[in-house]
């Protein structure tokens, strides 16, 4: 598939559909590939990582048509996106809400930057999958089926895949960060933890900590290429 030319990158050349609202009532948007799904990819269920969204939107806006087996989410907490948190809307980490096995109730903490404590109080959520945005996401998967999600964040420089499959070692080799396991410590309720559950491959991808241009030089050709050529 030739790419659209740069004056044309403004814009997305296929519209996406709905999967569901969030807590504040906005779309939870998707769009679909033409054909089967192989690959989903998401960003931003973490409010406050709106680079994977850039650099997500700015991949999508180089392709003429909707590709043939990847779907693409933008902001899987478009709530949290808008306000700038990392939570949505009741506060709840969304990447601790999933029904994973592992799920606890107690509130998780996160770092304000890199350096600081993580003491930020977050809550997993009343129960597990409490949360719209969860749960839509849950149904969107098993609508979609795919052999494997990548899961878009940052800052922490690494693909995260505890399968070490093709789809990580691929990632890893392309964008020259290291292959892990797991972050170095516990997720509970994570999207990774669901998938490690319920036999959906998981990837994350964690953006490094760099300016914004940088990540869009280095990070949105990869994402275009894993978009056409999702191999798995
Ligand atoms: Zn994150």
């Amino acid at each position: 598939m030739n790419l659209r030319p740069r004056p044309e990158w403004g814009t997305m050349s296929w519209p996406p559909t709905h999967y569901g609202r969030s807590v504040l009532g906005l779309p939870l948007e998707v769009w679909r590939p033409r054909g089967s799904c192989k690959l989903l990819i998401f960003a931003a269920i973490h409010g406050e990582e709106p680079e994977t969204t850039y650099a997500l939107s700015r991949a999508l806006r180089q392709l003429p048509e909707a590709p043939s087996h990847c779907a693409v989410v933008l902001a899987a907490n478009p709530d949290g996106l808008i306000r700038g948190t990392r939570g949505n809307a009741r506060g709840v980490d969304l990447n601790r809400n999933f029904p994973s096995k592992d799920w606890q109730s107690e509130p998780v903490t996160h770092r304000s930057t890199i350096e600081d404590r993580s003491d930020i109080l977050l809550s997993t959520g009343e129960s597990p999958a409490s949360e719209p945005e969860t749960r839509a996401l849950l149904a969107l998967i098993r609508e979609l089926e795919p052999r494997a999600v990548v899961a878009l964040h940052a800052p922490l420089a690494c693909i995260d895949d505890v399968n070490d499959s093709a789809l990580g070692r691929r990632l890893a080799q392309r964008t020259s960060m290291p292959l892990v396991r797991d972050v170095g410590y516990p997720t509970p309720g994570s999207f990774g933890s669901w998938g490690s559950d319920n036999g959906v491959p998981v990837v994350t991808y964690e953006f490094p900590l760099a300016a914004t241009e940088v990540l869009m030089r280095e990070h949105v050709p990869v994402l275009v290429e894993l978009i056409l050529q999702p191999d798995v």
